[in-house]
């Protein structure tokens, strides 16, 4: 194959290789599943900036498509090259260049490990307080270009807190190094268009992160309410407090018997921790104990459970759930205002339940609203039964987000799950995404299945 000489000129025979890559969009699992294979694609790995400007130089005057790839441990179809197309393997940029205990600030490669680097900041008593469910089989740049969220965000934000400053690789091999920080008012935040863009506007090969000391003591409690309004106000009363909880979940009845909590049938379990120095976390504990009155209060037991299962839902159980012939299952993270999350939640579970299963729990709290974390899955009598049911679930979601004025994707992204969507939330500023889109990557090279689709 013509490319492949020439991509070999410029990374060398070693660092190609031909093979399918798919993240783990369930609908891409369930079509491979039922007989359509991915594609196999050219993987390179670069090994330097050099290198990846020539990719994408090559690219963009071949006409190929380049989409950057990380873990591969996305959910959305963002990272799903076609045939003819290459992927671009992160994997060789795993440096981490500082650990900066005074100024708290990390500097490193967008190819590392978000697991391992969280392990580094631990040993020397920090943390980047990023912890997504997947975090093991993730890597920083997919963690920012998926604009992901971990399960500390109530206390230490999502991925677009924590980032100071981005070095990137535009899609005609130029290169934009972070600026300073930690803040500035020269112009707009430019480096925030590159989370969420899913490598859509040009390969991340650095980042700034701003981290945190590990908190003094931790203190984790859960609470039974009797029926879901009231723990949303509790969470609501917690976020409004100035109380910023390490972890805050709240677990509707189904999805608190589902994940093994001691509870009482229509009970739901709010897991809650507060962290800091140890006089604040205890008293902070104490006021959300009050907050929690008209709960049963269930002691340590349900934190010490999530603690234990907090990672469960790994890649491979993901697709061992998917193995069965006509089996779906997918997740849903909406987000919305607190008065719109009790009808958000009753409509959608209507809207995904169907024949099957239908759980929600709600997390990543703010003072104005939260994430609704739905999970569902069923089975078909045939794929094409279970395709359909598939969907169907999906256009409930989405539509009833729509109608309620919630976001359509909390922290999972777009890639293709959104791509019939993602145009109604954004409105006019779909606009903005695709000016910026076509004056940075005018041969539309950069991923062309990240966003919807933009090829
Ligand atoms: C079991 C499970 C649980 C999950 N839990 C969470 C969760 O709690 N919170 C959450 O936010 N997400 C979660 N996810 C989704 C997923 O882990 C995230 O989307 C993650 O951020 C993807 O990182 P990655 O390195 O695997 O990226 P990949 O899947 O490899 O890529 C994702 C996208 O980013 C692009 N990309 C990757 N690297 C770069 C780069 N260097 N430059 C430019 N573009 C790049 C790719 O082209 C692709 O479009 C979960 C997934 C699974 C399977």
């Amino acid at each position: 194959m013509g490319s492949r000489t020439e991509l070999e000129k410029i990374v060398g025979p070693a660092a190609l290789v031909e093979r399918p890559v798919r993240d783990l969009w369930p609908l891409g699992i369930m079509d491979e599943r039922a007989g359509t294979a991915a594609p196999k694609v050219l993987v390179v790995r670069p090994t330097g900036r050099d290198q990846v400007a020539a990719i994408l130089r090559w690219a963009a005057g071949n006409d190929v498509a380049v989409s950057p790839m990380g873990g591969a441990s996305g959910v959305c179809g963002a990272l799903s090259p076609a045939a003819g197309e290459i992927a671009m393997d992160m994997s060789a940029f795993d440096r981490i260049f500082e650990i900066d205990e005074t100024n708290l600030i990390c500097r490193c490669e967008a190819g590392v490990n978000g697991y391992a680097l969280e392990q580094k900041l631990n040993e020397k008593g920090l943390t980047l307080g990023h912890y997504p469910s997947s975090l093991p089989g993730t890597t920083v740049g997919g963690l920012i270009s998926t604009r992901s969220s971990g399960q500390e965000s109530s206390r230490y934000g999502s991925i677009e807190d924590m980032v100071i400053g981005l070095a990137v690789v535009l899609p005609d091999g130029t290169f934009a190094a972070p600026r300073p920080g930690p803040r500035s008012a020269a112009g707009p935040a430019l480096h925030q268009l590159f989370l969420g863009a899913e490598g859509g506007l040009g390969v991340v090969l650095g980042v700034v992160l701003r981290v945190h000391r590990l908190p003094e003591e931790t203190i984790g409690r859960g609470y039974a309410f009797p029926e879901l309004r009231a723990g949303l106000e509790c969470m609501r009363a917690v976020m409004q407090s100035g109380i910023r909880p390490l972890v805050i979940r709240l677990y509707d009845a189904e999805d608190s018997i589902f994940n093994g909590y001691d509870v009482d049938d229509g009970e739901c379990v709010l897991v809650v921790a507060t962290a800091g120095l140890r006089e604040v976390a205890e008293a902070e504990a104490g006021e959300v104990k009050k907050m929690s009155a008209g709960a049963k209060g269930m002691g340590d037991a349900p934190w010490a459970r999530w603690q234990r299962h907090r990672f469960d839902l790994s890649a491979e159980r993901l697709k061992t759930l998917l193995e069965p012939a006509g089996a779906y299952l997918d997740t849903i993270e909406l987000a919305a205002p607190w008065t719109v999350l009790p009808e958000l939640h009753s409509k959608v579970k209507a809207a995904i339940g169907g024949d099957g299963m239908a759980l929600c729990h709600f997390s990543h709290a703010y003072e104005q609203g939260c994430c609704a974390y739905f999970s569902f899955a069923g089975s078909g009598d045939t794929e094409a039964d279970a395709r359909a049911k598939y969907v169907r679930a999906w256009e409930g979601a989405m539509s009833t987000a729509l109608e309620l004025g919630a976001t359509i994707s909390h922290h999972h992204g777009v890639g293709q799950a959104r791509a019939r969507w993602v145009a109604d939330e954004m409105g006019g500023w779909m606009r903005v995404w695709k000016g910026v889109k076509e004056g940075l990557d005018p041969n539309g090279t950069m991923n062309p299945h990240a966003m919807g689709g933009s090829r």
